[in-house]
């Protein structure tokens, strides 16, 4: 534990200035030098996790492994490096505030008054100290959520603070991303918001190493220097960080251009070895010169919020990857698809995805998306409440059940073909009840989906408390719907596919939280590819 170097990471000015894409950008360089990295996020609500939050308040809930419901930063972490995320990962106020209550109530603080400093900041830092000795990696780099200058994120920034003052500046290291605007009447890009923001951190002791600037065009060797003199960073250390309009995935290649790595090692003493990097860039170039295009309808209620399937819109860019194809999404709104119109939404399209959810708006939307995707014969894939729903229209056009519903919409259908399972049924609370996280699957031989992953066993996250309801099982085979993965005991169905059709694939998991760019999950290259197909034919 002692040689892991802390990377922290703050952000001034303004929110949505990619500070989680710079972490993890800078944990994708780092591991391209050769070191181990472990990322974490602190988040300052006092939600314990976003799991019971509005999708409107927190964009899409990020699942890990071991089935913790996180901010969607870790998802950019997980993407861009190996690092392999645990509950543990993500941090919050709430989580450290109930841990501090906890303790004291049992009378572990021994009559003693509990402060935030030192209890609830010591807290801050046992986190941060926990996940360096677990993974004993040689950085651990912590994105501090929120804007400094925020009341809310005052006792991590003193917890991290007091890290640097014990452990010195060869093993902490301050990078704080900031706004440099551009004021359109003076065409002129300001820097006295960064100055203002530096001083707010200056204020409760956080002197930044390294400082990158959020811009629209590289800064000039002038600002730098301005931005140096008044911050108290070296020019060297002033860092441009230009938007990027094409993908994501050239931020690592913007930043490595401008040199954040070797700062970064050069201001922890470390040496800043071979980089190896070409597999990134190569993939960048398969993005950028992508020879085919697909057009794929996303079907979900909150499409206009741009976070909110965060990262399915990323793995249907890996589906991409995968087929030299670039990626179209048609965001569509379930409310304004009904019986007459849904021809007119999805003419045109090459594939159908129909992510997850919860609730019943536009449910029925949905439905006559997935009948039109399956009539006409449309790669259809179905996430979660996406399979649900396909499993739902199937049981209402095929087998006839003019009601059949999942008993969260119609508690009281006469063909509830999804229910909650039996164990789940009486509890009540909101949050934490649901199956989260990883669970081993078991693919039918012969199916797409075995095909697909060319593997027997999966294992895929989750995050929902409805089910396939059992007993209809033998009803949907004979009539076309095979059920193709299930949990080990077969208690469970993970997939449901139609196999005269030409890819239609439900699933029950959350598959689009185990795909990177340089690793694409199989159905979703699955699905691109045979959407491909279809562009083609329509072309011909
Ligand atoms: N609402 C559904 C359930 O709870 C689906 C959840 C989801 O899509 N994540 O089972």
């Amino acid at each position: 534990m002692s040689k892991t170097k802390y990377i922290f990471i703050t952000g001034g000015v303004s929110s949505s200035l990619g500070k989680g894409v710079t972490v993890a950008a800078l944990g994708c360089l780092l591991e391209a030098r050769g070191y181990s990295v472990s990322l974490q996020k602190m988040d300052p609500y006092i939600n314990i996790d976003p799991g019971t939050m509005s999708p409107y308040q927190h964009g899409e809930v990020y699942v890990t492994e071991d089935g913790a419901e996180t901010d969607l930063d870790l998802g950019y972490y997980e993407r861009f490096t190996k690092s392999h995320l645990s509950r543990k990962n993500s941090v919050s106020t709430g989580q450290i505030y109930h841990a501090v209550i906890e303790r004291e109530r049992k009378g572990d603080y021994l009559g003693r008054t509990v402060q935030v400093v030192p209890h609830i900041t010591n807290e801050i830092r046992n986190r941060i100290y926990t996940l360096a000795r677990e993974h004993e990696t040689d950085f651990v780099i912590v994105e501090i959520g929120g804007t400094v200058g925020d009341i809310e994120s005052v006792p991590f920034l003193e917890a991290i603070r007091q890290m640097r003052y014990e452990h010195g500046s060869s093993q902490v290291l301050f990078v704080h991303l900031t706004l440099v605007p551009t004021i359109t009447a003076a065409g002129e890009a300001k820097t006295k918001p960064t100055q203002h923001s530096v001083k707010e951190l200056l204020a409760l002791g956080i002197q930044p190493d390294i400082l990158i600037c959020r811009i629209n065009k590289p800064m000039t060797k002038e600002m730098k220097t301005k931005i140096s003199l008044f911050c108290n960073v070296k020019d060297q250390n002033v860092i441009s960080a230009v938007d990027i309009n094409t993908s994501i995935y050239e931020i690592p290649i913007m930043y490595k251009e401008e040199k954040l790595d070797e700062v970064v090692l050069n201001a922890l003493g470390m040496d800043t070895r071979k980089l190896s990097f070409s597999h990134w860039e190569n993939l960048v170039k398969k993005i950028l010169n992508a020879k085919k295009q697909v057009k794929i309808a996303v079907i979900g209620k909150y499409i206009s919020l741009q976070d909110a399937y965060r990262s399915v819109y990323e793995s249907l860019a890996h589906g991409g990857i995968a087929n030299d194809t670039e990626v179209v999404v048609h965001k569509i709104d379930p409310e304004d698809i009904d019986s007459k119109n849904v021809k007119d939404h999805l003419k045109g399209m090459h594939g159908i995805l129909v992510p997850g959810g919860f609730g019943e708006r536009g449910i029925e939307g949905k439905i006559q998306a997935i009948q039109y995707a399956r009539t006409k014969k449309i790669p259809f894939f179905g996430i979660c409440l996406g399979m649900q729903c396909a499993v739902i229209e199937f049981g209402r056009n095929v087998l006839g059940y003019k009601d059949a519903n999942s008993t969260e919409f119609n508690p009281k259908s006469n063909h509830p073909v999804i229910s909650m399972i039996e164990e789940q049924m009486e509890i009540e609370r909101m949050g934490g009840t649901m199956r989260l996280g990883a669970y081993p699957c078991i693919l039918k031989k012969g199916s797409t989906a075995y095909s697909e992953y060319k593997s027997e066993k999966i294992s895929e996250r989750h995050r929902h408390r409805f089910e396939f309801t059992l007993r209809y099982k033998d009803e949907y085979e004979k009539k076309g719907m095979n059920l193709t993965g299930f949990s080990p005991d077969e208690s469970l169905v993970e997939i449901v596919e139609i196999p005269s059709h030409p890819w239609f694939v439900g699933v029950q998991f959350h598959p689009e939280f185990n795909s990177k760019p340089t690793e694409p999950h199989p159905l979703f290259a699955g699905f691109i590819r045979q959407a491909s197909k279809l562009a083609k034919k329509s072309e011909d």
